[in-house]
């Protein structure tokens, strides 16, 4: 059985900021090929893992495997490099944090003097590489260049996992885990590992067009209100269990999908909670307005500090999610 905090720490570690997902999805492809018929990809950039079935209908999972990123806009005279943000980052978030570029380049995120302490933007920062002059700089990074997270995945507290990119590869995680000794199903089977989520939602449009499913299922990260003074008030929580979309502002959740959900997770004792995330979307946003419309729900672990260099999820939300996206693959309404 699939180590999730080992593969977790393999995931995080793979450079994929959106656009540029094909060191993740090389690691990602090696761990799903003994487990499914055919691994492909598509002009997107999305891997997506065919298991085949008994072709009653066709069952998409889509957990994307895009992360967060810094891009370099500019490298100035003194050797510091200046840039702007793939997908949602706010200053105070990533203000001293680690980062390293795809060719090992590490760096610190810093604030030049002339922000504004009230309200710095994104533009205020710079990162450190530690060059001497702009000529060193320019041969470590290229403008263009993305830096992401630089943090270790490490388990805290009563069974908590700490780890930049929670979101989304512990979804990722778990449908590698799923996927494992999953016996014959019903349907044919898709398991996306979708590119550009943190863009817009933009592989899991082509996946799902290209795959044109009968059902399909977002798994990914979600907030929770469960650390102090949380606003706005919402009940998910880590530790208990897997979570249930009803919406969030890319999708409301096809009402017969979040029932179906609910009775395989009482029926097969699985923990679970409902979830309403508010503000952000998942690749469901984009599956169920697919085509002529596709029956569309979402699995979600939740996770505090989504977006921050480090988040925390519970590795036993995660087990529950891996049980439920494979009671999922039998799905019929
Ligand atoms: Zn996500």
């Amino acid at each position: 059985m699939l180590n999730i905090t080992e593969t977790q720490q393999k995931l995080a570690a793979a450079f994929g900021p959106s656009g540029q997902e094909s060191e993740a999805a090389g690691v990602i492809a090696e761990m799903a090929k003994p487990h499914c018929d055919e691994v492909y990809t598509d002009r997107l950039g999305n891997l997506i893992a065919y298991k085949k079935g008994a072709g009653k209908a066709k069952v998409m999972f889509s957990a994307h495997m895009d992360s967060l990123g810094l891009i370099v806009t500019h490298i100035d005279e003194k050797g510091f490099l200046w840039f702007s943000n793939i997908g949602g980052i706010s200053v105070w978030r990533i203000y001293g944090s680690a980062v390293r570029f795809q060719n090992g380049t590490r760096g610190i995120v810093f604030m030049g003097g002339k922000a504004d302490a009230k309200d710095p933007k994104t533009a205020d920062l710079y990162i450190d590489i530690g060059a001497k002059d702009e000529e060193s700089a320019r041969n470590a990074v290229f403008v263009g260049d993305v830096a992401v997270f630089d943090q270790p995945t490490f388990p805290i507290g009563d069974g908590l996992l700490a780890s930049p990119y929670l979101d989304d590869r512990i979804a990722c995680a778990a449908l590698l885990a799923a996927m494992e000794g999953l016996p014959e199903c019903e349907n044919d089977l898709y398991f996306v590992f979708s590119s550009q989520e943190e863009l817009g939602i933009r592989g899991a449009k082509t996946a799902a067009y290209g795959i044109d499913p009968d059902y399909g299922f977002a798994v990914d990260v979600t907030g929770t209100g469960d650390t102090p003074d949380h606003k706005p008030k919402t009940e998910c929580k880590l530790r208990g269990g897997a979570a249930v979309k009803i919406m969030d502002a890319s999708v409301i959740c096809h009402p017969k999908v979040v029932a179906w959900l609910e009775e395989a997770a009482e029926r097969e004792n699985i923990p679970h909670q409902r979830e309403i995330l508010i503000g952000g979307g998942t690749d469901a946003g984009a599956i169920h307005v697919s085509r002529a419309g596709v029956y569309t729900g979402a699995i979600s672990i939740p996770t505090r500090y989504v977006h921050n260099p480090l988040e925390v999820c519970a590795i036993g939300d995660v087990e529950a999610c891996i049980k439920l996206v494979r009671a999922a693959c039998n799905i019929s309404l």
